[in-house]
Parts: structure tokens; C-alpha cells; sequence
């Protein structure tokens, strides 16, 4: 038992004027056949050594109960309710719409009455789930004012471009993961994935760059890790090379180029597409410390100028790019022979 405070005032338990204690206890309960434990709170009367439970306390507590219960099911507690429909900025009686259920559905879920199970993995799905809810939600179009119907839709495709970022990442992350150990792959740094985003907006972003396709790009992170790990004995992002016959290319590098914070366009040329890097919103790097932004200024005044065919031939002469055969990965041991210092 936790005392929380005491206050002299009238006991409404024996109706005297003393010292009430205000506690919290552990109990328990049985509910749908559940032993449930949960702590309870009380006010105490030492003068009657009893406990007394005011209206708003009895609420407290079979909230208290109701949401024990659902963890020990696995079901989601009125918070967690409450917080992915937060997520998607809706209200109870709209999502309740949305789901095509009673109109007071969500409000009760978010308080007294415990979901059944099929009910809650709708609620689970909705949370992981942006696309998804975004049909159910079209579906009651005709149902919501246009300027909320608008409103919600926006918010949801903001969520579902966010999910498809954290997807991208697991897979980028997925085709790392057998380097994260090889020190001479990745340089014994596991991939920065934020910090990568943030060194292809700095070159994107560099005032004289130009001609930055691909292929160039790809050449400049090389460069920028190498010469980092060079300096540090660390590459700046991790990034594991392939050593291919246009110089240097990152493991999933086609994923790369969809990372949310990247402003690319896509340019048709006959029957291949080039990748243009425009310049980044993001102009804060929160991620760039003052000695990675020096090594970044390195390449960018090295290369900036430069066009792809230019980068690729200088790349050519690297001890680097010589000793690695075609296809295999670029060890970051050549580090100490670039170039670049
Ligand atoms: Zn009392």
C-alpha cells in the first residue's frame, strides 16, 4: 500500500474531522473469468480502519481493471486507442463511421467497455495499416462534410508515405545486414541511414554542383566515405561499395534513391531513365557534424563541376577501383591510398 498525501478534512467515511489518507493498493478481481490484478486507489480512515471509495474513485478503478484486463489478453488499452486514432486525427464518432459501427463504438472502447477480439485486430490493423484505412475511409465518403473527408485523407496519405519509408529502410536495412560485420565491407560502421539522406541533400544542395545524376552521386558518396575513414579510421554513412565498370556503386542503391528527403526527378532518355538530384528542402543537417561538412567540402570542390564521364575516369585511377575486380566489393583498407586527403 502507497500512501499519495494526507488531508485534514472531514472523513466521509466516519463522517469525522481527521487526517484522510489518500492510497494505492494492489488488488484484484475476476472479470470474463479472468483473475485480473490491479492497483486501486482509496481513500483510508484510520479511526474506522476502513477504506472508503468516493463515486470518481470507483470509476478510476474499474478503468484500472478493464485496462489490466486487456493487457493480460493482448487487447489494446483505452490509451492506445485513443492514441491511433490520434494518429489519423479522427474523431470517436468518425472512425466509429469509418468502421461502419455504432456511432458510440470507439467512445466506449476508449473508456468502460473492453473490445472483443475481432474488433481489436481492426483497431491493430488500422495502426499498421495506412492504405487500408484509407479505402475504408473512402468508402464513407458521402458520409463526411468534403472539408473533413479532405482533411482526413491527408493525413492519412501523409502516414502512408511515412510507412512506405519505414518499409524502404527494413528492406535497405535487410540488404545490409550480412556486411554489418566486415570491417572491410562497411568499414565498421553499421549503415546511418538519416545521415545518408542528409549527405546526398549537401551535395545536392552544394552552389556550384552540377550534372548530378546518379552515376555522380554514387562517385561522391564514395568518395565522401573513404575519405572520411581515411581522416577517421570511420566511413561517414556506411554505405558498402560494388565495384563496377562505371567506379563505385552502393548495395541497394536503387532503393536509395527513393528515401524520403531526396527531391529527384526522372528524366527519359530513349530507353533508360536518368536520375537528377535537385536541390533538398532540407538545408539543416542536424545529422553532419563541422569535421563530416569539411570532408563533404573536400569533394565538392574536387568534383562539383565535373561531369559524369570526368568523375568516372578519375574514380578509374583509384588504387581502389585497379586492385578490385569487377563486381566484388570495394574494400575501405584503400582508404589510405586515396587520392583525396
Ligand atoms: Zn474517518
Amino acid at each position: 500500500m502507497r500512501f499519495l498525501k494526507k488531508e485534514f478534512r472531514q472523513c466521509a467515511c466516519c463522517m469525522e474531522t481527521h487526517e484522510v489518507a489518500l492510497v494505492r493498493f494492489q488488488t484484484y478481481m475476476t472479470f470474463k473469468g479472468e483473475k485480473v490484478e490491479y492497483e486501486a486507489v482509496a481513500e483510508y480512515c484510520e479511526l474506522a480502519d476502513e477504506y472508503y471509495t468516493s463515486g470518481d474513485m470507483l470509476n478510476e478503478n474499474d478503468m484500472a481493471m478493464k485496462n489490466a484486463y486487456r493487457k493480460k489478453m493482448g487487447l489494446l488499452t483505452t490509451d492506445e486507442i485513443a492514441n491511433i486514432r490520434k494518429k489519423y486525427a479522427i474523431t470517436q464518432s468518425d472512425l466509429a463511421l469509418a468502421l461502419n459501427w455504432g456511432g458510440k463504438t470507439i467512445t466506449r472502447y476508449e473508456s468502460h467497455q473492453v473490445q472483443d477480439a475481432a474488433h481489436d485486430a481492426i483497431l491493430k490493423k488500422i495502426d499498421s495499416d495506412p492504405e487500408w484505412f484509407l479505402t475504408l475511409l473512402e468508402r464513407q465518403e458521402r458520409h463526411l462534410p468534403v472539408n473533413v473527408y479532405a482533411k482526413y485523407q491527408q493525413k492519412v496519405t501523409e502516414l502512408f508515405g511515412q510507412s512506405e519509408d519505414d518499409y524502404l529502410r527494413k528492406s535497405i536495412r535487410a540488404q545490409y545486414a550480412k556486411y554489418d560485420k566486415d570491417v572491410n565491407c562497411c568499414g565498421g560502421k553499421r549503415l546511418d541511414i538519416d545521415k545518408l539522406v542528409e549527405v546526398m541533400c549537401y551535395f545536392a544542395n552544394a552552389y556550384k554542383m552540377q550534372y548530378l545524376y546518379k552515376v555522380k552521386m554514387m562517385k561522391l558518396l564514395w568518395y565522401a566515405d573513404m575519405l572520411s575513414y581515411k581522416r577517421r579510421g570511420v566511413p561517414m554513412t556506411g554505405l558498402v561499395y560494388q565495384s563496377m565498370p562505371m567506379g563505385a556503386l552502393p548495395i541497394a542503391h536503387k532503393s536509395i534513391l527513393n528515401l524520403k528527403g531526396l527531391s529527384i526527378e526522372e528524366i527519359e532518355h530513349g530507353n533508360s531513365t536518368g536520375y537528377r538530384f535537385l536541390r533538398a528542402e532540407n538545408k539543416e543537417y542536424t545529422m553532419l557534424t563541422k569535421e563530416d561538412k569539411d570532408i563533404l567540402d573536400v569533394i565538392i570542390r574536387q568534383f562539383a563541376e565535373n561531369t559524369k564521364e570526368e568523375i568516372v575516369d578519375y574514380m578509374h585511377k583509384e588504387k581502389a577501383y585497379i586492385e578490385t575486380p569487377s563486381g566484388n566489393i570495394i574494400s575501405y583498407k584503400y582508404a589510405a591510398e586515396l587520392s583525396l586527403d
